[in-house]
């Protein structure tokens, strides 16, 4: 079974008697939450069939719709999202500071790599932004630091070098053979000192120069190093930064970039949305909060606007949320409709981070949990296609 938890997919997972087994803590957290919440119309509790009816009325309705999310979704909801928002001329937005990066990784203007080449060939792997112990706990175990792999049976202490850059000593850090704080927002001028090291010159910057060559020396002596970015590294880093940052790296050795977020498929859908169907009208785009303030109708599906984007709170749009469990925006949204969960009580595919298409068979049987009796989202999906 595969782990819907965060992007790794893991599946070696499996749940015995109501014990989840091989799962970090993440992942057991999210197999076994149950904080599902009921229908609702204005904040009201009604038939599940009433909140589709509603929901499908105010979609048809709407003059600027958008969705936002479908990470947390199977590619089949996916899909099924992309059409229903074609038929309405709504724009789809995934809401991520990856997007970006992701659609470089699948246009090839970036070198990648999976996660079994992690495993087998990387002897330099920065955590750029990113703490996979604390959001991606099985990253190091299974493919980024600890494990032998084919060109890499020594060990990590003879093996590996990890090296992170981030605005905070993380609890990856502490493992790391160097770490390189970051000034909050700075990222850029540290790959600009970089590049410059990398040049063999001596970088003027607010960083310590003596430092930055040292790090640059280390890359330069890599024979396949791999940066994981995380969201601190992407969210105030241009892609065109790290496109220069790789070409340069790539200059002197074979270096791969891999975007490290949360969301179980967001790779999947962060492709689609980049096709020109899926937003195909000129509609408000990006989870910018004056953006979102230009459409009327909003329909969050696995997204938690209000958590992620708390300036949005006061945004005037109708709200429809779509999720497996109850959220700060299910607490205000006009139409909530419950759904089961991708992986955990609903089979479909998803894509790994790394672009893997994984099989996510249902990993609660009947009888582990009162979750069988919720309706997929692909099912919901499927009827405000039909309504609208
Ligand atoms: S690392 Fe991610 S996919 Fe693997 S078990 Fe943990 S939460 Fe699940």
């Amino acid at each position: 079974m595969a782990c819907t938890g965060c992007a790794l997919l893991c599946e070696d997972v499996e749940v015995q008697d109501g014990e989840v087994r091989h799962a970090c803590r993440i992942g057991t957290a999210h197999i076994l939450n149950r904080q599902q919440i009921d229908p609702m119309v204005d904040q009201k509790v009604v038939d599940i069939d009433d909140a589709i009816r509603h929901a499908a009325a105010m979609l048809a309705d709407a003059e600027r719709p958008m969705f936002l999310g479908f990470g947390n979704s199977i590619t089949e909801t996916q899909s099924s999202g992309v059409r229903l928002a074609e038929k309405i001329c709504a724009g789809i937005d995934p809401c991520s500071v990856h997007t970006g990066l992701i659609n470089e990784i699948v246009h090839s203007r970036v070198r990648t790599c999976t996660l079994p080449e992690v495993r087998d060939h990387a002897d330099v792997i920065m955590f750029w932004g990113a703490d996979p112990m604390n959001t991606h706990p099985r990253l190091l175990s299974g493919y980024a630091y600890y494990p032998r792999g084919k060109n890499r049976q020594h060990g990590w202490e003879e093996d590996r070098t990890a090296i992170a850059i981030d605005v905070r000593r993380s609890h990856t850090a502490s493992i790391c053979k160097s770490f390189h704080k970051i000034i909050p927002g700075r990222d850029t001028e540290f790959i600009d000192g970089l590049i410059l090291a990398l040049r063999n010159k001596v970088p003027k910057t607010v960083y310590d120069s003596k430092k930055v060559l040292k790090l640059a020396g280390t890359l330069k002596k890599a024979e396949f190093g791999v940066i994981f970015a995380g969201s601190e590294m992407l969210g105030s880093v241009p892609c065109d930064a790290i496109i220069r940052l790789m070409d340069e790296l790539n200059e002197f050795s074979d270096f791969r970039i891999l975007s490290l977020y949360h969301q179980y498929n967001l790779r999947s859908i962060a492709a689609a949305t980049n096709t020109d169907t899926a937003v195909s009208c000129e509609r408000p785009g990006g989870c910018d909060p004056t953006r979102l303030r230009e459409a009327d109708c909003l329909l969050c599906v696995g997204f938690d606007l209000a958590n992620s984007l708390p300036q949005a709170r006061d945004i005037d749009a109708s709200i429809i949320v779509i999720d497996p469990n109850e959220t700060l925006t299910s607490g205000y949204a006009d139409v909530v409709i419950p759904c089961a969960s991708g992986g955990v009580d609903l089979a479909g595919t998803a894509m790994r981070m790394d672009g893997a298409e994984i099989d996510l068979p249902c990993i609660m049987k009947n009888g582990q949990t009162d979750a069988l009796t919720r309706m997929s989202d692909l099912n919901i999906m499927d009827r405000l296609l039909e309504a609208v």
